[in-house]
């Protein structure tokens, strides 16, 4: 084909459009440069960053494509955009491109709306709540720290009982397991009361029940025991005068553990990170609600669901954002808890990022968040 072949023309015009687009987003503004059809784009695409975008640059124009090669005749779209020109064809390689790009499904698409519209009974006081989602990383024992940091410098006493084996909440509160004399183990499987388990943290009015990793065996150990999945809630009836608010953070599995932390309860707070695969496996945690709400125990309600680790700089965390709240309306707490680097630091120092940092992002809204969460409690009388 000679040089004013309308395919390779069409491909120099696509190649000017893109570098123009990219070369007008700067990394403090990279959202803003992506074309609108990016955002149903999966997340891969949907990434805006400016080192992102410069890689495929160069492996758009590394790569020959076949399909650019193609000598077929271009068949003339209309045009809506003022960036080609009318008479341009539009190059193959972006009706293929379009082609190509996935709808994305909703994100809530299959998960059950299991919440009940009506209020949630008011915050009495003392209050056990479960910070609980199967899926691993998105939140919860972050969560479960901090809200707890928040909600003891409100003035409230309030103690973290770490139900997970890996025992993050535990080291990330400053105690080594090492040091650990009484964990949630001997509670759980020994019958020691909790009270002899409780550690002080280096927050006025915020204890910790600790966990060690003999917790991994306890999901097996409690399969043959009796009332296998009442043993935390008898425990934690001792306890739960003792303290305003008791936080469980549960596992990241639907197991007995996490049962005996939603058998325990009167709320669960879900954390949901703000990325694509949020919501998988949601629906199965709403059913496990539902199911220890009927047979175990009946006052279970999920309070709300907080959305973590928003980022800012992507549209797909504002997407996340959007979708979740229009399919659980007030369920979502107005408080976004955002990615900061803060956050993710201050437990290697054993401290909650309230006390790590204190006017840091992180640290502010997981106070804004303790707000909301406590909004209204007051003491039960008798
Ligand atoms: P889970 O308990 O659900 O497994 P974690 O709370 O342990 O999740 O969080 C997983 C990882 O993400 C941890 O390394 C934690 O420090 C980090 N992380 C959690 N929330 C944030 C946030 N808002 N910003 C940055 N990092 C976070
Ligand atoms: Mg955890």
């Amino acid at each position: 084909m000679a040089s004013d072949d309308p395919d390779t023309t069409g491909r120099r015009r696509w190649f000017r459009i893109l570098g123009s687009a990219r070369n007008s987003s700067s990394p403090g503004a990279a959202t803003t440069a992506a074309p609108e059809s990016e955002s149903l784009a999966p997340p891969e695409a949907s990434e805006t960053r400016a080192e992102d975008d410069a890689e495929s640059v160069s492996q758009d124009e590394a790569a020959p494509d076949p399909d650019i090669a193609d000598p077929e005749p271009e068949v003339p779209t209309p045009s809506s955009g003022s960036e080609v020109a009318p008479e341009a064809p539009v190059p193959k390689v972006a009706r293929v491109a379009a082609d190509r790009a996935p709808k994305r499904p909703r994100l809530t698409d299959g998960v059950p709306a299991a919440l009940p519209v009506v209020p949630p009974e008011p915050m009495t006081l003392p209050r056990v709540i479960a910070i609980a989602n199967q899926k691993g990383g998105v939140g919860k024992t972050t969560t479960a720290v901090n809200l707890g940091a928040g909600l003891a410098e409100l003035g409230h006493r309030v103690l973290i009982i770490d139900l997970d084996p890996q025992g993050n909440a535990t080291t990330g509160l400053g105690i080594s397991h090492r040091n650990v004399e009484g964990s949630i183990y001997d509670v759980i499987m020994n019958d020691i009361p909790i009270e002899d388990c409780v550690e002080p943290t280096t927050v006025r009015n915020l204890f910790v029940v600790p966990a060690t990793i003999d917790l991994a065996g306890a999901e097996i150990e409690l399969v043959p025991a009796f009332s296998r999945e009442l043993k935390l809630r008898r425990a934690i009836q001792q306890s739960r005068d003792d303290y305003d608010f008791t936080l469980i953070d549960c596992p990241p599995s639907l197991g007995l553990l996490t049962v005996n932390g939603l058998a325990a309860a009167d709320d669960v707070v879900v954390p949901i990170q703000c990325e694509y695969y949020a919501l998988e496996g949601l629906g199965q945690l709403l059913r496990n609600v539902s199911l220890v709400k009927t047979n175990l125990n009946p006052r279970l309600e999920v309070r709300g669901i907080v959305l973590t680790m928003y980022d800012a700089r992507t549209k797909l965390a504002e997407q996340v954002e959007h979708e979740v709240r229009l399919h659980f309306g007030p369920k979502v707490y107005r408080t976004v808890v955002p990615r900061t680097v803060r956050i993710s630091e201050a437990p290697s120092f054993g401290q909650p990022v309230t006390v790590f940092d204190s006017t840091s992002r992180g640290a502010v809204a997981y106070r804004e968040l303790a707000k909301e969460v406590s909004s209204g409690a007051t003491r039960r009388v008798g």
